[in-house]
């Protein structure tokens, strides 16, 4: 993998920074335990995995896409990173991103945008474009994407890879760099199901350094993954989400999720039409809520505890230091954030923005209950288009934020949603995913209809 990335990586730009030292090391001490006749640390030992440069790496920079923490080194492991390391996982290196996960097509990361290894004139989706075109390009077996608004679908979606977004609660935030705390989880991205469930197996489970992390069992992901690979979906009842589909969908796109549902129900499963009319209005809640919840969690970067400080350019006063490292060091997506947020928190809007957006998730969430109790999973298109060319919506930030209109509302719900390749579009060639909707803590339903239906 290490060759691979050499030979590819100029191309594609999936990596931020290869640890060759580290990986090597890794592989050495499996490679022992294997010459000594132990058993293996897990079934994912000695695999080399790309991990999002959002979960921190002791000794290793972290930069979450971003010249604010350009030359910061964690000096401790994020748990994700942890359970990796513990489970003889070889972390390959740390893969491009939006900066600080804002964004669909990693056009917003500072170090240049990441190519999508279908057609390098294309976005691999975003904001962890880096992580799912590491395994796209053969680059990576398995990688760790982390989705906020759908930023492990989607670019799971636009590179025929798999990507879940877990449980909220689910795996640890513990050493996962905040962008919007109610919202972030952190999950696999690989080439099959049964590969996403055992990385989902290594990553999950209660954490006391997460305030949220749930305790209770993890769901048995890996089971219902080779459940699935029966091919048999008899009794598993299947709703198709009625609004995600018509104006802003490509015919590609919904020509391969018709036959994706068509598929669903040869492998025996139930399909019905179910509506959810409030998640009409997930993208614009989303948008507040992020935004608000994102100025909050970046006020940290003050200049003085982490990473980027500007002292020149005239530059006195503590606060005249970290308006100027501020100005530099965040781009253009993250301050239209911090002041959208800003805004939408300040005393005299907060009702009628941020606590509007709040209603309109608790209506979000009982879309979901009312219509689990008919159906086991909800299925839509992962995104209404295939990869866009890279620069044709950095301008225009209302057509980037429309890439996460089917997968926002399961994480304003907090439940567990799965990308599954679904062929390729007739239109275009490229890529379309599926997307697997399950409630919270049920996340093996996506891997029993995922393994099946891949
Ligand atoms: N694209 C969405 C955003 O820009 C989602 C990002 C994410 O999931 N991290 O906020």
């Amino acid at each position: 993998h290490l060759d691979r990335i050499a030979e590819v990586d100029d191309h594609i730009h999936a990596f931020l920074h290869v640890d060759t030292e580290g990986a090597l090391e890794a592989a050495r001490a499996v490679d022992a335990d294997v010459a000594e006749g132990k058993a293996p640390k897990s079934a994912l030992a000695g695999v080399p995995l790309a991990l999002k440069d959002v979960l921190t790496t002791k000794g290793i920079p972290t930069t979450v896409g971003s010249k604010t923490l350009e030359n910061w080194i964690p000096p401790y492991d994020a748990t994700v990173t942890r359970k990796l390391r513990e489970a003889g996982v070889v972390v390959l290196g740390k893969t491009n991103m939006d900066e600080f996960a804002m964004g669909s097509s990693t056009e917003n990361s500072a170090f240049g945008p990441t190519h999508n290894p279908w057609d390098h004139a294309r976005i691999p989706g975003g904001s962890g474009g880096g992580s799912s075109a590491s395994i796209a390009a053969f680059e990576a077996a398995i990688a760790i994407g982390t989705d906020t608004g759908g930023s492990i679908r989607q670019p799971g979606a636009v590179t025929g890879t798999v990507g879940v977004k877990p449980t909220y609660g689910g795996v640890s935030r513990y050493g996962l760099v905040a962008f919007s705390s109610s919202l972030d989880q952190a999950g696999p991205c690989a080439r099959t199901v049964l590969d996403a469930a055992l990385l989902h197996e290594v990553i999950a489970g209660y954490d006391p350094m997460d305030s949220t992390s749930i305790d209770a069992p993890v769901p048995p992901v890996v089971a219902a993954a080779r459940q699935g690979l029966t091919g048999d979906l008899k009794g598993v009842r299947v709703g198709v989400v009625k609004e995600f589909a018509g104006d802003g969908y490509q015919p590609g796109v919904l020509r391969s999720f018709e036959a994706a549902v068509e598929q669903l129900r040869a492998l025996g499963a139930e399909v019905v039409e179910v509506s959810c009319p409030n998640f009409t209005y997930a993208l614009p809640a989303y948008y507040l809520i992020a935004p608000s919840e994102c100025s909050s969690n970046l006020a940290r970067f003050d200049a003085m505890r982490y990473g980027l400080r500007v002292s020149d350019d005239g530059a006195h006063s503590a606060e005249e230091v970290m308006s100027l490292t501020r100005e530099k060091g965040f781009g253009p997506e993250v301050k239209r954030r911090i002041m959208l947020g800003t805004y939408a928190l300040s005393s005299g809007y907060y009702d009628a923005y941020y606590g509007s957006a709040q209603k309109v998730r608790t209506l979000i969430t009982r879309d979901f209950e009312a219509a689990y109790e008919k159906v086991d999973v909800l299925v839509s298109p992962t995104t209404p288009t295939t990869a866009f060319k890279i620069g044709e919506r950095v301008d225009d930030p209302m057509a980037m934020y429309l890439a996460d209109l089917c997968t926002i509302p399961s994480n304003l719900a907090g439940n567990a949603a799965m990308s599954v390749p679904s062929g390729l579009s007739h239109e275009d060639g490229l890529p379309v995913g599926l997307q697997i909707m399950a409630p919270a803590m049920a996340d093996d339903r996506l891997y029993r209809v995922g393994a099946a239906y891949e």
